[in-house]
C-alpha cells in the first residue's frame, strides 16, 4: 500500500519535474536573445542569483531602493578616503531644514530625501538617484550665507528631479556592454552609481537643466535667487591649486552664470524672494565647524 502511494507521488513529482524542465528550456530559448555583449544570458544571471533592474521603466520605489544601496557604498568609500559623513546633529539638521524648505517646491516632492554633510575641505556637492544629496564642509565654508548654500542644494535636487543619474547610468551600462534586454545587474548598477556620484562629470545639458529647475525651486521656496549667481561666480573665480572639486563634476561655469543672469533679467526677483541673505548669522553658525 505504502509502496503504491510512494510510486504515485514519484510519478506526480516526475511529471512536475518534466513540466518545470520544459518551462526552463522554453525560457532559455526565448531569452536566448537577451544576451549582453559579454555573452551573459539572463538565465545565467538568474542562476547566479543576480537581481536585475530595468532602468527605462524604473519606479520611484525601485529608484529609492537603488539610491539607498549606492548611498551605502558612497558612505563606505568616503570613510575609507578619510572624508566621512558628518554625524553632528546640529549641522545635519541645518542642511536638512534647507532641503525640507526646498523639496515642496521641486518637481518631485513625493520621494524621500536624505541630506548629508561630508567632512571634506574640498569645495564640492553631489547627488545620487532616489533623493540623496551630499554637501562638503568645504563648500559650506565658501558660501557667504544660507541662500548660497541653498542654491547648491537646490541644484542637486534638480539633478534628482531630472533623473540625470538614471540616464547617465543607462548610457554607461550600454557603453560598457553591461545592459541586456532584461536590464542591468543591480550590483553593477550600484558600482556605476557610486562612480557617477563621486568622480564622473555631469553633462553640460544636465548642468543647465539642474540650474534652471534649481533656480525655480530656490525662488519658490523664498530664497534670494541672486545667491545662485553669486556663488557660481565665486566658484569660477577660484583659480590655480584652489580650483574647486565641484568644477570637475559640474562643468561649464561661465556659460551657466550667463544663462542664470539672463533668466533673472527676464523674470526679476520678487519682493518675497529675499530669504537666506543674513551673512552674519550664517557665519556665526558655521564658525563652529570650520
Ligand atoms: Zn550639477
Amino acid at each position: 500500500m505504502l509502496e503504491k502511494f510512494s510510486h504515485f507521488f514519484w510519478r506526480k513529482k516526475q511529471r512536475w519535474l518534466y513540466g518545470l524542465l520544459s518551462v526552463v528550456t522554453a525560457l532559455s530559448l526565448w531569452l536566448g536573445t537577451a544576451q549582453t555583449s559579454q555573452g551573459i544570458s539572463l538565465i545565467e544571471l538568474i542562476l547566479r542569483g543576480a537581481q536585475i533592474i530595468q532602468l527605462s521603466t524604473i519606479s520611484d520605489k525601485q529608484e529609492v531602493s537603488l539610491g539607498s544601496q549606492i548611498n551605502e557604498q558612497i558612505t563606505v568609500q568616503l570613510a575609507r578616503r578619510g572624508t566621512p559623513i558628518v554625524k553632528d546633529p546640529a549641522l545635519i539638521h541645518y542642511v536638512e531644514q534647507i532641503g525640507n524648505r526646498l523639496i515642496p517646491h521641486s518637481d518631485r516632492p513625493d520621494i524621500p530625501y536624505t541630506f548629508q554633510v561630508v567632512a571634506d575641505p574640498a569645495v564640492n556637492a553631489f547627488a545620487t538617484m532616489g533623493g540623496f544629496v551630499y554637501v562638503n564642509l568645504g563648500l559650506m565654508a565658501l558660501a557667504n550665507n544660507e541662500a548660497e548654500l541653498a542654491s547648491v542644494v537646490s541644484h542637486e535636487i534638480g539633478h534628482i528631479t531630472g533623473r540625470h543619474a538614471i540616464k547617465q547610468m543607462k548610457e554607461r551600462a550600454i557603453t560598457q556592454g553591461l545592459l541586456s534586454a532584461a536590464g542591468l545587474d543591480t550590483s553593477q548598477a550600484v558600482q556605476i552609481g557610486v562612480q557617477l556620484a563621486l568622480s564622473l562629470p555631469n553633462s553640460r545639458g544636465d548642468e543647465l537643466d539642474a540650474d534652471k529647475t534649481g533656480l525655480q525651486t530656490l525662488r519658490e521656496a523664498g530664497y534670494a535667487p541672486q545667491a545662485m549667481v553669486s556663488f557660481m561666480t565665486k566658484l569660477g573665480q577660484q583659480g590655480g591649486a584652489r580650483v574647486p572639486t565641484i568644477l570637475s563634476t559640474h562643468p561649464a561655469t561661465g556659460d551657466r552664470v550667463r544663462i542664470l543672469q539672463t533668466l533673472l533679467q527676464e523674470s526679476p526677483p520678487q519682493p518675497n524672494e529675499v530669504g537666506g541673505t543674513d551673512d552674519r548669522s550664517y557665519e556665526n553658525f558655521m564658525r563652529r565647524y570650520i
